[in-house]
């Protein structure tokens, strides 16, 4: 059994004032593997009053100090890989390929944020105006449980690159995780109150840091309801807020795709971290003329997609984070039937030969239309609708026709067509014949999927606020 009782204040790990003990499952089993202590309001003014005491040094260091420090935090974490996918196949289930992603991910943004600091100009000319970039302040970083290693790491890197001093609230879910990036962060030996981290409720701990007037900006990766509530508790003080929300990403599958070549990557996109990821491929855009060919092809790849064990090499799909996970999922399956969509695979209950853990069956929705609830709404399983479409213009409306734009992903044998298309997507980023991510490009979403970038310079300059100078010469 784990039990982890520290949060981290003023580079000391420290018992909470908050009292209550927060369970943690293994999904897989359903067993509860230990147990995290959790902070309260208290704890998190006391982070808050290190982080602003820690500020005005921190604030002024030069580039290479802060460089300095990134790589110490990078070798940490890089020393701390093994343990951390271990943790993360524990926590959550992700499958084991998916599960080394999301131990070396967390190394590898550090990793951009130190070059995006080194590239970065703090200081430009603007007509007769000096215009010198000045860190906000410190800074409130908000984490989902789906890989919350990689969310502190490239939250944390950011901030400190830019001279911020840091509160971080990750996910009570993850609390294993957070503890492997926490030790990992404690041995980069920064100096003391430059981040703190409470782990706490949302309702609690994050509440208190979008309240409280010594934070100057919100970085936050979560939901789209709390990313709602967290800009009007900010707005009262005007905070800055970055949000990284969620998605219902499209997968435009083009009239010239050869259908057994791309099936893979369409699945993958959409069964990405057991379907648990902002920028799965939810929305499966299909030909109407080559439909019952696309079905027949589907139907055969998922037929052959293992759920079970994370730390089987030969594993797909793990499990759902939490029984109310499941629950939700479940629900979701049930809709897409009432609503009149078929079920062309999966469909209600655990994968066979698993009783225990909360496996949901790889599930495909055909006869679908965009204005369904299974193709408008964020199940966060593995859960996916092919919606059929008439010709581009048609795809690329449906692609559009939806209250996210965070990721969109289209597929055909044309790269000069395929571009074409991409520039009509409203997302974030578009993938074109490839699952390939590029940490050091901007990441986040039109509509409802966000607002604000991280990653590189845009990632930097959402935590830095210009300042004009104009100077005059009197003895001219
Ligand atoms: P969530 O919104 O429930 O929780 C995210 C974080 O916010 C947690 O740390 C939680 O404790 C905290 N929180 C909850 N209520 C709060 C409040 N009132 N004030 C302040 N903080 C509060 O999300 P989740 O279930 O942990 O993660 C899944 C969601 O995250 C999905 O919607 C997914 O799409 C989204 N997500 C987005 C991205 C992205 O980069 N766009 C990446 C991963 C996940």
């Amino acid at each position: 059994m784990h039990r982890i009782e520290h949060i981290y204040i003023n580079g000391e790990f420290v018992v909470p004032h908050g009292q209550e003990w927060f369970d943690l499952h293994n999904p897989s089993t359903e067993e509860v593997i230990g147990q995290v202590r959790l902070g309260d309001a208290l704890d998190a003014r006391r982070a808050i009053a290190a982080a602003k005491a820690a500020f005005p040094a921190w604030s002024r260091t030069t580039r290479e100090e802060r460089v300095a420090a990134l790589q110490r935090m990078h070798r940490a974490v890089v020393a701390r890989e093994e343990e951390l996918l271990q943790a993360v196949l524990v926590e959550y289930g992700a499958p084991s390929s998916r599960g080394r992603w999301m131990a070396t991910y967390p190394a590898e943004v550090i990793a951009q944020a130190i070059d995006a600091l080194q590239a970065f100009d703090f200081e430009e000319q603007a007509g007769m105006a000096r215009v010198i970039l000045t860190p906000v302040g410190v800074s409130g970083l908000i984490t989902p449980w789906n890989s919350n290693a990689g969310f502190i790491c490239n939250k944390l890197a950011t901030a400190l690159a830019t001279g911020c001093t840091a509160v971080i609230k990750p996910s009570e879910m993850s609390a294993l995780q957070t503890q492997v990036v926490l030790q990992a962060l404690h041995e980069a030996d920064l100096p003391p109150g430059v981040f703190n981290l409470v782990n706490g409720r949302g309702d609690v701990v994050g509440e208190e840091i979008a309240r409280h007037p010594d934070v100057a900006k919100i970085s936050f990766t979560g939901s789209s309801a709390v990313g709602q509530h967290l800009v009007r508790t900010a707005a009262a003080t005007l905070k800055r807020v970055t949000l990284e929300l969620g998605g219902k990403s499209p997968t435009v599958v083009l009239d010239d795709a050869d259908f057994h070549a791309v099936m893979p990557m369409v699945l993958q996109a959409g069964f990405l971290n057991s379907g648990q990821a902002c920028i799965a491929g939810t929305r499966i855009l299909v030909p109407r003329t080559r439909l019952g060919e696309f079905e027949r092809v589907a139907k055969a790849h998922v037929s052959q997609i293992q759920s079970g064990d994370p730390h089987d090499a030969a594993t797909d799909i793990g499990p759902m984070v939490s029984q109310k996970q499941w629950e939700r999922v479940q629900r979701y399956i049930r809709i897409g039937q009432e609503e009149g969509a078929r079920l062309l695979a999966g469909g209600e209950g655990r994968p066979a030969g698993l009783d225990g853990g909360w496996f949901v069956k790889p599930t495909l929705f055909t006869d679908a239309h965009n204005g369904m609830r299974i193709a408008r709404e964020e199940i966060f399983g593995p859960v996916l609708t092919i919606i059929p479409y008439e010709d581009d213009a048609d795809a690329i409306s449906i692609a559009n026709d939806t209250d996210y734009g965070l990721s969109a992903l289209v597929l055909g044998k044309s790269p000069e067509r395929c571009v074409k298309i991409a520039r009509q997507i409203e997302a974030g980023r578009v993938l074109i014949n490839t699952l390939a991510h590029e940490p050091r490009a901007p990441f986040g979403g039109f509509k409802q999927s966000g607002l604000g970038r991280e990653m590189g310079k845009w990632g930097m300059s959402a935590y830095l606020e210009p300042k004009t100078l104009v100077v005059s010469d009197p003895l001219k």
